[in-house]
């Protein structure tokens, strides 16, 4: 039995709140649990400049990602560190996995992960809530913004498919699914699992602390995030309702 009561293969209560905040078309707070991010996504007409030498040039997708310092104990500085920049490329990467820059036409979304309370699972927590508002920000370019010549933006061509991520790992000896900070702290095997909406994979990674794993435990763990990302996805496409594009 898990601390929390939960079953291995049990997610923690997921509670999504679209349009949180107001500046930008995408804004989602999202919670697992007591793990608490807001996600935002903003829109920047322009490319990077090692783009615009491209005929027609592409749009980028990039995230930020940094926890707050209240939100842990003891309180986080307010400073950049190795952490947080080996976060913020794996959000990046995972979301532009399912997005094609030459439908997204020459723009730039950044994608902002703030961790307002940290309890395990915040990196996954904030693709699976940045996916979110960046399809949001994505719906709300308007369809009359020209790609090249004689294109029309079409939002539905921006995404292959939606993606989410999950933790598992090893805890007491079994495989379990979304860690919290408890479990993550004791955990032999902490793995991060980046899927798509039709569990194609698109990151995992995995450490063994102090001791090693088997295939077997390798593949149940995969198993457990498989399951978790299915349900994930289908929050995310409950949320976003009619507009969901895929
Ligand atoms: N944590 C913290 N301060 C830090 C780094 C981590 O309090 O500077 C806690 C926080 O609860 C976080 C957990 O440790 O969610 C696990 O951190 P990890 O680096 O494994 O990343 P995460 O699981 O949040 O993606």
């Amino acid at each position: 039995m898990r601390h929390d009561s939960r079953q291995n293969d049990q997610l923690r209560p997921i509670k999504v709140e679209r349009g949180y905040t107001k500046a930008t078309p995408g804004s989602i707070l999202i919670s697992a649990g007591d793990t608490v991010v807001l996600c935002t996504a903003s829109l920047d007409d322009s490319v990077p400049p090692w783009k615009k030498h491209d005929e027609n040039p592409s749009g980028w997708v990039t995230a930020e990602y940094n926890m707050l310092p209240g939100s842990t104990s003891p309180r986080k500085r307010r400073k950049p560190d190795g952490r947080s920049s080996e976060i913020q490329r794996l959000i990046g990467r995972s979301l532009r996995a399912v997005v094609d820059f030459a439908a997204l036409g020459p723009r730039t979304i950044t994608v902002d992960c703030d961790v307002l309370q940290a309890d395990g699972g915040t990196r996954t927590l904030s693709i699976t809530g940045g996916f979110m508002a960046l399809l949001d920000t994505v719906l709300a370019i308007p369809e009359t913004c020209q790609l090249a010549e004689g294109e029309i933006f079409d939002p539905k061509k921006v995404f292959s498919d939606s993606v989410a991520a999950v933790s598992v790992g090893v805890v007491s000896g079994e495989p379990v699914l979304d860690l919290d900070y408890i479990e993550d702290s004791t955990a032999g095997v902490d793995m991060n699992v980046v899927m798509t909406g039709s569990s194609e994979f698109v990151e995992v990674q995995g450490t063994a602390e102090g001791q090693t794993f088997n295939r077997g435990m390798l593949d149940a763990q995969l198993e457990l995030a498989t399951l978790g990302i299915q349900q994930l996805t289908a929050i995310q496409r409950e949320c976003i309702g009619a507009d969901w594009p895929l």
